[in-house]
């Protein structure tokens, strides 16, 4: 048996975030990762000049950890932005409408991109408009309003259309999730807070984009490397002693501390002051019952999605649409299609195919399709092939096919999400050395989940220097 001042469990991106903050302080750490791979989520595969990302394709400038973090990296100037134009299109009817420039989330910041809204009727367009007189909810209007769905929220501003051919395909469809189900709260709060300080979300659109003329924006919110996005993670690992990187090692229970005893499913024990569980809440939860069966329960509670991606190159002259853009999603209501969303990636990104042929790839799965991760591989391709084909114009065979499995990836931070993670946080409050951190607890994206993995290692890290 080791011991250990902390152990990190969990080698994707929130777990190195945390290594990274307590290599930085100098305090003795090993990360315990159970596949033979770091990084978790984001993973590159590199195939006969294709440059594949598995997962993630994108850091978000938005939030600025995750690009933070590359700039101490020294991995700045690798950042690329995305290609122009940088149009995306929601499926209507079996075709193809690109969202207006200026758009959030198709939320047009003006009435002249409201105008120019050709997804919607003309009456959803009205509808959409009024959302400029829409009173906000009186309850949105205190301090802690009461909690909404995406898809409450989106009809009492923005009315039917826009629930289902906006806030559906894109904001729930982002985190493969059900509309009617997922918090606005937990996961939009930037459209709460629109409403409540300026009555309206557009008006309140309008103004950041009037007041920001030189946001990052302006190259397209999105980041990533030439190299694919395992370039972060990577670098991380190279950053951090390598005999405090341990791979293929499997904790399968956690006992109460400090010092808690970490056993693993390959043998070699592990006790450690302090833990930081970096993990997936299914992952999460039996480690946590070891310490304490409420936390155990309330960690189990959280529901997930599943995805796959189905990842297709094709000669450029077997496709007749122009890609002139980033991909397209496609909305619940629309009928005849499986795929939820498409990514061109050879338009999205610079670099990511041999010249004269395109990469695309398509999502399958979520809660809409909760079973696809149960069809073979050749079901998966034939399916994303068949409505590619059908949008697109696709001609002939693809010079590469790969399907990218992802169970239980998506956490839902469903309505009451809020209301379980604050009583988490009583429980870990009471529970000293102990810290989750991970995209279904602190936030589902990179940028959060690098934001949560360092402020639980300088937690710990000034615990062991107080301690000592
Ligand atoms: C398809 C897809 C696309 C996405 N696209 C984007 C995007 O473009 N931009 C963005 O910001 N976010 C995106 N996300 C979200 C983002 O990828 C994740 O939120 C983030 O990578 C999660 O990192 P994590 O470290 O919390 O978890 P993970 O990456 O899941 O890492 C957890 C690690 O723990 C290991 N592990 C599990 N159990 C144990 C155990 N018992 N003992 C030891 N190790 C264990 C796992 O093997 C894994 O390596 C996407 C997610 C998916 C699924």
């Amino acid at each position: 048996m080791s011991h250990v001042a902390v152990a990190v469990v969990g080698g994707g991106i929130s777990g190195l975030a945390a290594a990274y903050e307590l290599h930085r302080r100098k305090t003795p750490f090993v990360l315990l990762e159970k596949s033979d791979r770091l990084g978790g989520m984001i993973r590159t595969d590199r195939i006969g000049g294709f440059t594949i990302d598995a997962g993630p394709d994108s850091l978000v400038t938005q939030k600025p950890a995750a690009i933070a973090l590359c700039e101490e990296l020294g991995l700045a100037g690798r950042l690329i932005p995305t290609r122009v134009p940088r149009t995306a299109y929601v499926v209507r009817d079996g075709a193809l409408h690109p969202l207006p420039g200026g758009s959030v989330f198709g939320i047009p910041a003006g009435l002249g991109s409201l105008a120019a809204h050709r997804l919607l009727s003309r009456r959803g367009r009205l509808r959409l408009g009024l959302e400029l007189l829409t009173p906000p909810k009186r309850s949105h209007q205190q301090r802690e309003p009461e909690e909404e769905t995406i898809g409450a929220f989106f009809r009492r501003r923005f009315g039917t259309e826009a629930t289902e051919y906006l806030a559906e395909p894109l904001l729930a469809g982002i985190h493969s999730g059900d509309v009617e189900r997922l918090s606005m709260h937990a996961l939009f709060p930037r459209f709460i807070e629109a409403e409540r300080k300026h009555g309206s979300v557009i008006r309140a659109f309008r103004r950041t984009a009037a007041a920001r003329p030189d946001a990052p924006e302006h190259q397209g919110p999105f980041r990533s490397f030439a190299e694919g996005l395992d370039t972060l993670p990577r670098s991380l690992a190279a950053h951090l002693p390598a005999d405090a990187l341990r791979q293929g090692i499997e904790v399968t229970r956690l006992t109460a501390g400090p010092p808690y005893a970490l056993k693993t499913a390959q043998g070699p024990r592990v006790t450690a002051d302090h833990v930081i569980c970096a993990l997936p809440a299914h992952a999460t939860a039996p480690l946590a019952a070891g310490v304490d069966d409420r936390l155990g329960r309330l960690c189990a509670g959280f529901s997930d999605t599943s995805v796959a991606i189905v990842v297709l190159a094709f000669p450029r002259a077997a496709v007749a649409h122009p890609l002139r853009g980033s991909g397209f999603v496609v909305p619940r209501v629309e009928p005849g299609l499986s795929i939820a969303a498409a990514t061109w990636i050879s338009s999205k990104w610079p670099g990511r195919a041999p010249d004269g042929h395109v990469l695309l790839r398509g999502f399958l799965g979520g809660t809409r399709r909760p079973d696809a991760l149960a069809e073979p591989d050749a079901n998966l391709i034939d399916t994303v092939r068949g409505d590619l084909t059908r949008l697109l114009g696709i001609h002939g065979e693809p010079v590469l096919a790969r399907v990218y499995r992802w169970p239980r990836a998506n956490p839902q931070l469903n309505v009451g999400h809020p209301a379980r993670l604050a009583e988490i946080d009583s429980l870990l409050a009471r529970t000293p050395g102990l810290q989750i951190v991970g995209a279904a607890f602190r936030g589902v994206g990179i940028a959060d989940c690098v934001a949560a993995g360092r402020a639980a290692g300088r937690a710990a890290a000034d615990a062991v220097r107080s301690a000592a």
